[in-house]
């Protein structure tokens, strides 16, 4: 995680004789970390392993897109290239499946086991 310097404004401060100047907004220099972005996702340059940068997407699917990508290392590399991103497998399966999927078991159930399901929490 990079950390910038970013200048911030403190608030007013008077500068020299307070009755007839203008009040000055303070300026510092600070430290700001950018939260992680949930969407960032790192290309390295399959060339010379430096950073790239994504271009473009083409999707091809509602799963898989060709990435369209260039090297950072312009100077030394320069590759531009294409990833292929695609849809591999589920960890979890979403909420709305989960729960669809348990309500249709449930109803394949008999009065009495639908008891038995109940009565064992
Ligand atoms: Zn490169």
């Amino acid at each position: 995680m990079k950390t910038r310097l970013n200048w911030v404004l403190l608030g007013s401060s008077a500068a020299g004789c307070a009755d007839r100047l203008p009040r000055i907004p303070a300026l510092a220099k600070v430290a700001v970390t950018p939260p992680p972005r949930a969407d960032t996702m790192r290309i390295t340059c399959p060339t010379c392993k430096a950073k790239a940068v994504i271009t473009s997407r083409e999707n091809k699917t509602d799963t898989v897109a060709d990435l369209y990508c260039m090297c950072t290392n312009a100077k030394e590399c320069g590759h531009t290239f294409v990833y292929t991103l695609g849809y591999s497998h589920t960890l979890n399966p979403p909420r709305a499946s989960t729960l669809d999927l348990a309500a249709r078991l449930i109803n394949t159930l008999t009065p009495i086991e639908r008891q038995q399901l109940l009565d064992l929490h």
